[in-house]
This record gives C-alpha cells, sequence and structure tokens, in this order.
C-alpha cells in the first residue's frame, strides 16, 4: 500500500489581516522546517499573495478557501481558477460547510468547481459532513455518499485520488466538540471506500478530518489509519498550535 503523506491544512476562515498573516507564517516557519508533512495554509483571498511570497524555498502550500467554476465573466465578488493560479496558489477548499450554510453552496456549483479547479492544477480540498440531526438518526453515510457522489459526479475516477476530502461533521466545526477517534477513523474508512468503489485509487487518496482539532487531540485523531491529516480552523490562527499540530501528525 502506498505510504500516503500527512496533509495539515489551516483553514483561517475570514481572520487575518495582510498584516497579522505575515506575522503568523514568520512565527511558524522556523517551528515546522522539519516536517514531512503537506502543510497547507489557506488565508483569506486578501493575504493569499503575502503568505505566497513569504513561503517560497518552504514545503508550505497556499490554498484558497473558495473559487467560481467560471474562467471569467459577469459575477461580482467571485475570483476564478486562473486567478488563484497566476498568484501561486496550489489548493483550493471546496464546498466548506460555512459556505454551504450561509452562502447556499450547493452540491450542483460544487460538481463544477471541483473539475474546474483540478483542470486548472489547483488541488482541490473538498469538504463533505454530516450535520448533528443527520448523525443522531443514523444517516452520516447516506449523506456523505450523496454529497461525494454528487461533487465528484463529474471528475474522472483517474483523477479522483488528485482531490483530498476533509470529513468535517458540521457539529464539530467550531464547537469544541470533536468526533471520537473511532468516528473520525469509521467515517474516514468509509469515504475511502465510497471513492474506491467510483475506481479511485483509494490507497493514494488523502481523507483528513476537521472539527475542533486542537494540540491536545490531534495525535490520537491522526494516529488512526484511515485519517491522513486534518483540516483546523481555530487552532490554526495560533502559530504554536497549529505547529504542534503538524508535530502530531509526524
Ligand atoms: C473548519 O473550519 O474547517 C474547522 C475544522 O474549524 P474548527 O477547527 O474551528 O472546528
Amino acid at each position: 500500500m502506498p505510504e500516503r503523506t500527512p496533509y495539515i491544512a489551516a483553514n483561517w476562515k475570514m481572520n487575518k489581516t495582510v498584516a497579522e498573516a505575515a506575522e503568523f507564517i514568520d512565527a511558524l516557519l522556523p517551528r515546522i522546517a522539519a516536517t514531512q508533512c503537506d502543510v497547507v495554509i489557506c488565508p483569506p483571498f486578501t493575504a493569499l499573495s503575502e503568505v505566497v511570497q513569504r513561503r517560497y524555498g518552504t514545503a508550505v502550500k497556499v490554498a484558497a478557501q473558495n473559487m467560481h467554476e467560471g474562467e471569467s465573466g459577469a459575477f461580482t465578488g467571485e475570483v476564478s481558477a486562473a486567478m488563484l493560479v497566476e498568484l501561486d496558489v496550489e489548493a483550493v477548499v471546496l464546498g466548506h460547510s460555512e459556505r454551504r450554510q450561509y452562502f447556499d453552496e450547493t452540491d450542483e456549483a460544487l460538481a463544477r468547481k471541483v473539475p474546474a479547479a483540478l483542470a486548472a492544477d489547483l488541488e482541490p480540498i473538498l469538504c463533505v459532513g454530516e450535520s448533528e440531526g443527520a448523525r443522531d438518526a443514523g444517516e452520516t453515510e447516506e449523506v456523505l455518499e450523496r454529497q461525494l457522489q454528487a461533487d465528484l459526479a463529474d471528475v474522472e475516477s483517474g483523477d479522483l485520488a488528485r482531490v483530498v476530502i476533509a470529513y468535517e461533521p458540521i457539529w464539530a466545526i467550531g464547537t469544541g466538540r470533536t468526533a471520537t477517534p473511532e468516528q473520525a477513523q469509521e467515517t474516514c474508512a468509509f469515504i475511502r471506500d465510497v471513492l474506491r468503489m467510483r475506481g479511485a485509487a483509494a490507497d493514494e487518496l488523502r481523507v483528513i478530518y476537521g472539527g475542533s482539532m486542537k494540540p491536545a487531540n490531534a495525535a490520537e485523531l491522526l494516529a488512526k489509519p484511515d485519517v491522513d491529516g486534518g483540516l483546523i480552523g481555530g487552532a490554526s490562527l495560533d502559530p504554536a498550535d497549529f505547529a504542534a499540530i503538524v508535530e502530531a501528525a509526524g
């Protein structure tokens, strides 16, 4: 089975000015100089360039938090894949539950965004996850399978392993409630199986967990065999905390 490189991504959401982003990167880089992980920073659009410039010469990658699927046009407030690539951005978060919940991001739009990102050579970090009600009703797998099939409908099976899947239970995001390592393992393994059935090189595909991951719980979550990394919100805003999570990933 191929070794999967752990993937640790910092989702800053709508946090950090350019000056704050610069300060963070300067504090982070010496702390993670020895890491073997893929470390990805997802700043707001306004700080992308600053983070790209400061990370040159390091292994840190930069991701946007969203993009539009079109190449150009009358879409006020939107940003295309080509615009991100021009900045040397390498990845993009798609379908975060906050975008689904507050900005009406739909599976139909995601089915266009994921292939558009791949076509531009941007690594999509596709977020999926169930609500608390769905988990309580025993519908977690049904919800995840529906999201995965819909959002990846137009991705060739040979390209599926180029997508990073972030399993983010909505009830764990920003709540301080974390999935147990067993829940994270079981659900990430389920996601891998769904994509294996879709023809993915599932042993190469990275499936990461997000939802209140922090230095105190990262090691036990990341020790699970199907949890290939983390998407970290709150704890990624502090360089020492985020570096501790990177260290826990090995
Ligand atoms: C996220 O926003 O993707 C996330 C996981 O947030 P938090 O770590 O704060 O729960």
